[in-house]
């Protein structure tokens, strides 16, 4: 399909649209980026993902040279030019190009950058019947080095998790943080349920806060679900009734197996089904 890409201000088609070997986005891994998602012609919460978006741009000093009202318009304006009315987003804006050497004070303009695509993470089918995780042995990057909470261009962390789940045949890898409490998966949070009970890892272990992880909170209120965010362990997840991640791309996405421990029954369990219902149900009307 041949995409019209919005890079600095022009959209351009997929092939046209470049960057430069000197963008330190490139060399260094220094920039932020955003994935979000629209459902029925509406953005779904492009409010949350701006604010963490600038949140991350500021965290690493980074000057966005847009007001957030103004991306906004050039990411409705991308969606408009590739009549897309269900499509995943994702914005990526770097430090820029500069001189070689990771000192981000030479680059003047950071690039920005606007890709408006259709997007399938995970195969149809595990939605309804789970997908089986592992737990990495690459732990999560230390919350003192860098804040999980930042969306970078550095991804190798979780990159080299992933590596670990492809070596181990399944598609996603959860990760343990420096204290060895669930983090989160490569590209994903993560819950469980326990007695009806809905835990998810708290900010404080080093996660990135899901604008979806959000949504399902909500969610598990208004469904009258008792929802706690609380350390867990890997004996937690094996233990667990069900468990399920969630991300914008994923959306909620069922586990069915942890480290080759069935799940519950091995199914997707019955809490999960109803979020996921509800989630469906609330991305229509959002
Ligand atoms: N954790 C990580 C490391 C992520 O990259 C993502 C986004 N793909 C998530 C969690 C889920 O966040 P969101 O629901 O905002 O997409």
């Amino acid at each position: 399909m041949n995409r019209l890409i919005w890079i600095d201000g022009q959209l351009l088609p997929r092939l046209e649209a470049r960057v430069s070997v000197f963008d330190h986005g490139l060399l260094y891994g220094d920039g932020v980026f955003e994935g979000i998602r629209q459902y029925n012609g509406r953005i779904l919460r492009l409010d949350a993902h701006l604010k963490r978006l600038f949140d991350s741009a500021k965290a690493i000093r980074l000057d966005i040279p847009l007001t957030a009202a103004d991306l906004g318009r050039a990411i409705e304006e991308t969606i408009k030019a590739n009549h897309l009315t269900d499509c995943y987003i994702r914005v990526v804006i770097t430090r820029g190009v500069g001189p070689l050497g990771i000192s981000p004070s030479g680059c003047l303009k950071p690039t920005i950058i606007i890709i408006a695509d259709t997007i399938s993470l995970y195969p149809a089918e595990m939605y309804e019947s789970g997908m089986a995780i592992i737990t990495a042995a690459t732990p999560r990057i230390s919350t003192a080095a860098l804040s999980p909470k930042i969306k970078s261009l550095n991804y190798l962390n979780n990159i080299m998790a992933k590596w670990e789940a492809i070596d181990a045949g399944v598609p996603e890898a959860v990760m343990l943080n420096q204290q060895g409490f669930v983090c989160e998966c490569t590209a994903d949070n993560i819950f469980i349920t326990r007695g009806g009970k809905l835990i998810t890892p708290p900010e404080e272990s080093g996660i990135l806060m899901g604008v979806t992880r959000g949504i399902v909170l909500e969610l598990a209120e208004k469904e009258g679900l008792t929802a706690m965010q609380q350390n867990l362990t890997r004996y937690d997840l094996y233990t667990a009734d069900e468990c399920f991640l969630t991300g914008t791309g994923a959306e909620i996405i069922p586990v069915t197996s942890i480290d080759k421990r069935k799940i519950g029954s091995g199914a997707a369990g019955d809490i999960t089904r109803r979020l996921i219902a509800a989630f469906h149900e609330f991305v229509r009307r959002n």
